[in-house]
C-alpha cells in the first residue's frame, strides 16, 4: 500500500455496529462494509437490566477502539433491536427476548455514554441491510427472511427500506402459513404463524419434546444420518416456509430473497429443501420466481448492516 492510500484508508470514517439478537449480542467496529478483528459477543441472557447491558456495551466499545487505535475515526453507531420500535425510533416499545430495555431511552443513553450519534433500528432493518449491502449487482427488490430465535423478514425496494404493514404488535399476516383450526396460537395473538413452525424457539420445543439433543444442529445430524422423524420435520418446516415465501412474493415482487439466521446456520439441510422445492410450488401458483439463496457471512449481517445505516443517517 503506498503513502497516499494508506493516508487515505487511515481517514476513511469507521462505524460501530450492534446487533442484539434473541441468543446473541455482538458488538464490532465497521469499516467499508467489513468487520474488523475482534468481534465482541455476549450471550443475550447474560443481561437482566439496562444498566447491565450499557455497561457491557461501552466496555466492548473502548476494548475494540484501544484494539485498533481508532477512537478518532469513529463516527457513528447502529443498533439492531429484537422487537417493536417507537416511532422516532429511539426506544424499545415491546421485546421478548430484552424486555428489561422495553421503554428506555436507548438512542439518549448510549450517545451520552459514547458521545456518538446512535441509529436505532429494528434487527430485522440491520440485518435487511447487511445481507443487501454486499450483494453486486444489487436487486431493485430484496426481501430478507431471518430464521433465528423468531423470525424477522426486511425488504428493500428502490435502495430504501420499505416499512411492511404489521397491525399492532402481531406478526407479518404474510407469514401466517397455518390456517387450518388446529393451528397452533402464536404469541403474537394470531394463529398459524411461521414463527410457531420454523424459529428457534419453536424448533427447540419440537425437539425437547422429541428427546433430542437441545439445539437446531441435532435436526441437521438426525437429517444427515437418515432418522425418518427428523427427515419428516425437515420436509414440514421447509413445506411452510415455501408457502411463506409464496405469500411474501404475492405481497413484494422481489427478484432476489436471502435467507439467514441461527437455523438456516444450524440446519442447512432444510433450506436446500426449500430451495430445491420452491420452484415447483411457484410453477404450480403460476408465481414469477425470485432468485432465493443462503446469505453469505451472516453471521456479520446485523453488525454490518447497523453500521451501514448509522452511517447513512
Ligand atoms: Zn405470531
Amino acid at each position: 500500500m503506498n503513502q497516499r492510500h494508506s493516508t487515505e484508508a487511515a481517514q476513511r470514517p469507521l462505524a460501530i455496529g450492534i446487533d442484539v439478537g434473541g441468543t446473541h449480542i455482538r458488538v464490532s467496529i465497521v469499516e467499508n462494509l467489513c468487520v474488523l478483528d475482534g468481534l465482541r459477543q455476549s450471550p443475550t441472557s447474560a443481561f437482566s437490566s439496562a444498566s447491565q447491558f450499557f455497561d457491557w456495551l461501552s466496555d466492548s466499545i473502548n476494548q475494540l477502539c484501544d484494539l485498533h487505535k481508532c477512537r478518532s475515526r469513529v463516527t457513528s453507531i447502529g443498533m439492531g433491536l429484537p422487537g417493536v420500535l417507537d416511532e422516532p425510533k429511539e426506544r424499545l416499545l415491546r421485546s421478548i427476548n430484552v424486555p428489561y430495555l422495553e421503554g428506555v431511552a436507548l438512542s439518549d443513553d448510549l450517545s451520552r455514554k459514547t458521545n456518538l450519534p446512535v441509529t436505532l433500528m429494528t434487527d430485522a432493518e440491520a440485518a435487511t441491510w447487511g445481507a443487501y449491502a454486499n450483494l453486486s449487482p444489487k436487486p431493485d427488490r430484496f426481501v430478507h427472511l431471518r430464521f433465528g430465535t423468531g423470525i424477522a423478514c426486511g425488504c428493500i425496494r428502490d435502495s430504501k427500506i420499505k416499512p411492511l404493514i404489521r397491525i399492532g404488535q402481531e406478526h407479518l399476516r404474510m407469514l401466517v402459513v397455518d390456517e387450518t383450526a388446529s393451528a397452533k396460537p402464536c404469541a403474537c395473538g394470531l394463529r398459524g404463524c411461521l414463527e410457531t413452525i420454523a424459529s428457534g424457539k419453536a424448533l427447540l420445543h419440537v425437539i425437547q419434546a422429541h428427546g433430542l439433543t437441545l439445539n437446531v444442529a441435532a435436526l441437521q445430524e438426525g437429517y444427515v444420518r437418515g432418522d425418518a422423524w427428523c427427515q419428516k420435520l425437515c420436509a414440514e418446516v421447509a413445506s411452510s416456509i415455501i408457502c411463506a415465501i409464496s405469500s411474501v412474493c404475492r405481497e413484494l415482487q422481489p427478484d432476489e430473497i436471502s435467507i439467514g439466521g441461527g437455523v438456516a446456520k444450524h440446519w442447512p439441510a432444510m433450506i436446500d429443501v426449500v430451495l430445491r422445492d420452491a420452484e415447483k410450488t411457484f410453477t404450480d401458483n403460476k408465481l414469477p420466481m425470485p432468485r432465493i439463496m443462503k446469505t453469505p457471512a451472516d453471521d456479520e449481517s446485523g453488525v454490518i448492516g447497523a453500521a451501514y445505516l448509522s452511517l447513512q443517517a
